[in-house]
C-alpha cells in the first residue's frame, strides 16, 4: 500500500477503509520507515491545519486544583491507591489568583483539572466557574473532572463552564478493562461524553499513545471513535509510567508514534482543537514544537502554583514543576516563535 495514497484518501473521506483493512493501513501510516512518505503525512496535516487555523497557536492556561481521586486508573499517578502521592487541593481564592495571573499573562482560557474528589461537590464547582465567569467574562472555562451524572454536568454548565475534557482513554471494551479497576466501564465515559456534547458544551475525548496493550487494532477503534463522537477537541499524549503505579516498569509511548498519530487525527478531523501536550513534552525537549508541526494547534502550560506542581504526578519526570507561570507563558511563545508560530491572546473557540 502507498502512504500518500492512504493519506489523500484518509483527507478525502475521513476515515480508513472499513474493516481488517482499514487497520493495515493505519498500521502502514504508523510503522513507515520511508522518509518522505512520512514527511508527506506530516506536512499535508499541517496545510489543512494552516487553511483553518493559520500560524496561530491557541494557550490553554492549566489548573490543577486537586489530586485527591476516588478511582483507581491502573495508569495514573494521583490512583487511590498511591500512597506516595501527596494530596492537596487548592481553594477557591487560590484559583482565582492563578486566574488573575493568567488573565495577565494573555490566556483566555482556564481548564480546571482535577483528581475525581468529593470536596469538590456540585455546589462548589458550581461557584468556581460562576466566580471566574463573572469576573473574566471573555474568558473560557473548561472543565476536566471526570465522570458525573448528566444532572452534574447541567449545572456546571448553567453556571457558565463552556467546555469540557474527557478523554475516553481506549475506545476498545477490553482495553479499556485492562487499563481501569472492574468498577469502571468503557459505557459509562461514553455515556459522559454524549451526555457533554448534549447539553451543549464543546467537547473534548482522546487517549494516550503507547499505553500498555495498545494495538493497531484499538488505535483504529480510537480513531473511528472519534469520528463518530464528533468532538470540538482531541487530547493525544505519550503514556508515561509513574512508578507508583502498576503501571511503573511498562514502556513509555514514543515521540515518532504521537506525532504521526496527530497528523493522522488532523488529517480525519480538519477543524478539531489540538493539543501538543505537557506529556509530549516530556518525553523530548522539543515535543510539543513538532506536535504543532505535525498538526497540532494548542498548547496548555502551567497555571497551577509552584508549590503543587510536583505533587500533580500523573506520570514522571514531568516538565516545568519549577516554573513560575510567567515563565512558562513566555517559554512558550518563545518556543512557538522559533518555529515560525504566534500565540495568540484569544479564547480559541472551534472554528466549524
Ligand atoms: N480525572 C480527570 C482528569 C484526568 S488526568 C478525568 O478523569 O478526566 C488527565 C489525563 O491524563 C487522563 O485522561 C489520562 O489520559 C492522562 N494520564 C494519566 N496518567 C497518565 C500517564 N501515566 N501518562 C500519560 N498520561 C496520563
Amino acid at each position: 500500500m502507498k502512504i500518500r495514497e492512504i493519506t489523500d484518501r484518509l483527507y478525502e473521506t475521513g476515515l480508513f477503509t472499513a474493516g481488517e483493512r482499514g487497520i493495515r493501513e493505519l498500521e502502514a501510516l504508523l510503522t513507515t520507515q520511508e522518509e518522505e512518505e512520512l514527511a508527506y503525512l506530516r506536512e499535508k496535516a499541517r496545510a489543512v491545519t494552516n487553511q483553518i487555523y493559520g500560524k496561530e497557536v491557541y494557550i490553554r492556561g492549566l489548573i490543577e486544583f486537586t489530586n485527591y481521586c476516588k478511582n483507581n486508573c491502573i495508569y495514573c499517578g494521583i490512583r487511590r491507591d498511591n500512597t506516595n502521592a501527596q494530596r492537596y487541593r487548592l481553594s477557591k481564592e487560590q484559583i482565582m489568583e492563578c486566574c488573575e495571573t493568567g488573565y495577565a499573562l494573555g490566556f483566555r482560557t482556564f481548564v480546571l483539572q482535577g483528581g475525581e474528589d468529593a470536596y469538590f461537590t456540585d455546589d462548589r464547582v458550581c461557584g468556581i466557574v460562576s466566580d471566574i465567569k463573572a469576573k473574566f467574562s471573555d474568558c473560557a472555562v473548561t472543565l476536566s473532572i471526570g465522570e458525573k451524572s448528566k444532572e452534574s454536568y447541567q449545572a456546571y454548565f448553567d453556571a457558565g463552564a463552556d467546555r469540557y475534557l474527557l478523554r475516553h482513554e481506549t475506545a476498545d471494551e477490553q482495553h479499556y478493562r485492562q487499563l481501569h479497576p472492574p468498577e469502571m466501564s468503557l459505557e459509562n465515559r461514553k455515556r459522559c461524553l454524549y451526555d457533554l456534547k448534549e447539553i451543549g458544551y464543546q467537547v473534548g475525548c482522546g487517549f494516550m499513545v503507547g499505553s500498555p496493550h495498545q494495538s493497531f487494532d484499538t488505535l483504529y477503534e480510537d480513531l473511528n471513535f472519534i469520528k463518530e463522537l464528533e468532538p470540538h477537541m482531541v487530547g493525544i499524549g505519550p503514556f508515561i509510567p509513574q512508578k507508583d503505579t502498576p503501571f511503573g516498569g511498562e514502556k513509555a509511548g514514543t515521540l515518532d508514534r504521537t506525532l504521526r498519530l496527530l497528523s493522522i487525527i488532523r488529517l480525519m478531523n480538519p477543524h478539531v482543537l489540538l493539543p501538543a501536550t505537557t506529556a509530549l513534552g516530556t518525553i523530548h525537549p522539543q515535543g510539543r514544537e513538532m506536535g504543532i508541526q505535525a498538526g497540532a494547534n494548542v498548547v496548555m502550560p502551567n497555571l497551577s502554583p509552584v508549590e503543587v506542581r510536583d505533587k500533580y504526578k500523573l506520570y514522571d519526570n514531568k516538565i516545568c514543576t519549577g516554573d513560575e507561570a510567567a515563565e512558562c507563558r513566555h517559554c512558550m511563545s518563545r518556543r512557538m516563535e522559533s518555529i515560525g508560530y504566534r500565540v495568540v491572546v484569544a479564547r480559541g473557540d472551534f472554528i466549524s
